[in-house]
């Protein structure tokens, strides 16, 4: 009998989502525009502390329309964290403009200001600034922002912040994926609130916001007939997931903590193993907790991450490598990528040792105790620090 499965990040929902789509039913908003988007918009840029908002139907379309209103295209060069989901940089080729890949540094696993730094001098002096940086927090964690944002001043280059994994995360009180000319968040079904699909682009541009939902929605000129001048996408959200989005901001809050509090579980439970170094928090900031991450020194731990992930999927739990850096991909081959320093390779090296663990909302106590179980059992460590038991009460 296999035992019942363990995922890495499930949907959640809180039940009231059906109000909602009721509502939108019976007054007949299906169609792509209707309340619940103006509605979800500005309960959302009021969250994060944004001026405006535009509900879009991913965390990637709001990439793309944020370079298309930075005016990349064809030829011009964009910096983006290597160590990431490939949806960061897809919209660079969807423009047709040609990525530079930034490596990580330890203490965040987030965009190197060093290596930032050393990309942007060489395109300086070849007199061949990006049109904008892509700097990702990911799974939760902020990036240097102070660091990085002046690098970014300095040149004259804007961030747009892909906060998809990092909402309800904060950096010295501010909310993450509101210090560029623009941010990103995802409603995908794996992350902190979802749509089941769906995205916003925030910024304190609200101009610029304007044009985004005109982009969005077929770049139509404001004229009887249909006119179009410039090319535009079929990227709104609809007012039905609208609704879904309304409610789960509701639990935003919730939602941060039960993730926080799995992983100090996780934390008291397995930081005594040799050799296992958990995803810290850097000073000042708050991360969600999106996915708890941990890395593993194999020599120390005399256990390898391929046998950990192996003993996982014994037991039907989903837990993951990290991300493959982009620079790696075959699909970003010969593509240039900046080193943290000479010969250190942050990224690689996260996604060699690097493991992410089931860490959804919505995980029992029971479900996470089978987790660390397995993860010990596989160190022949099954003893365990007893405090995680006190720990070990979800409240969701
Ligand atoms: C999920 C994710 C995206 C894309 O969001 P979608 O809504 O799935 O398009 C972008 N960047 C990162 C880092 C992500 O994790």
């Amino acid at each position: 009998m296999t035992k019942p499965r363990i995922n890495l990040s499930l949907a959640h929902l809180t039940g009231k989502e059906q109000k909602y789509i009721n509502e939108a039913f019976e007054t007949n908003w299906v169609a792509p525009a209707g309340p619940n988007i103006d509605a979800f918009e500005k309960e959302f840029a009021e969250t994060v502390g944004a001026k405006a908002a535009v509900a879009v139907s991913s965390g990637t379309a709001a990439i793309h329309l944020a370079l298309a209103l930075l005016d990349v295209s064809k030829g011009d060069k964009v910096f983006c964290s290597t160590l990431t989901f490939v949806a960061s940089a897809n919209p660079i080729l969807y423009q047709g403009a040609d990525p530079v890949f930034i490596d990580s540094e330890p203490e965040s696993w987030n965009m190197s200001p060093n290596a930032l730094k050393c990309a942007m001098e060489e395109a300086a002096l070849e007199d061949d600034l990006p049109k904008a940086v892509i700097v990702v927090n990911l799974y939760g964690q902020c990036s240097k922002m102070d660091e990085i944002s002046s690098i970014c001043d300095l040149y004259g280059v804007p961030i747009i912040e892909d906060a998809a994994e990092s909402l309800g995360s904060t950096y010295k009180g501010k909310a993450s994926g509101t210090f560029g000319e623009f941010g990103i968040y995802s409603f995908n079904g794996n992350k902190i609130i979802t749509t089941s699909g769906g995205g916003m682009l925030v910024s304190d541009d609200s101009e610029a916001i304007n044009r985004a939902r005109f982009l969005a929605s077929q770049a139509r000129d404001p004229a009887p007939h249909y006119q179009h001048t410039v090319v535009g996408y079929n990227y709104r959200l609809s007012n039905l997931l609208a609704g879904v989005g309304r409610t789960q901001l509701q639990v935003l809050g919730s939602r941060v903590k039960a993730r926080r509090r799995i992983f100090e579980l996780y934390f008291h439970a397995l930081a005594d193993l040799p050799g296992v170094r958990f995803m810290q928090e850097l000073k000042d900031t708050e991360s969600n907790r999106w996915l708890t991450t941990l890395s593993i020194n194999e020599e120390e731990a005399e256990v390898t991450v391929n046998q950990l992930l192996e003993a996982f999927q014994k037991e039907n739990i989903e837990a993951r490598p990290v991300w493959k850096p982009l620079h790696l991909q075959p699909l970003f081959k010969g593509v240039s990528y900046y080193s943290h320093k000479e010969n250190t390779h942050v990224a690689e090296h996260l996604f060699t040792t690097g493991i992410c663990l089931p860490s959804g909302s919505g995980l029992t106590g029971e479900e996470q105790l089978r987790v660390i179980k397995c993860f010990r059992d596989a160190f022949n460590k099954t003893i365990i620090n007893r405090s995680y038991f006190i720990l070990g009460k979800h409240e969701v």
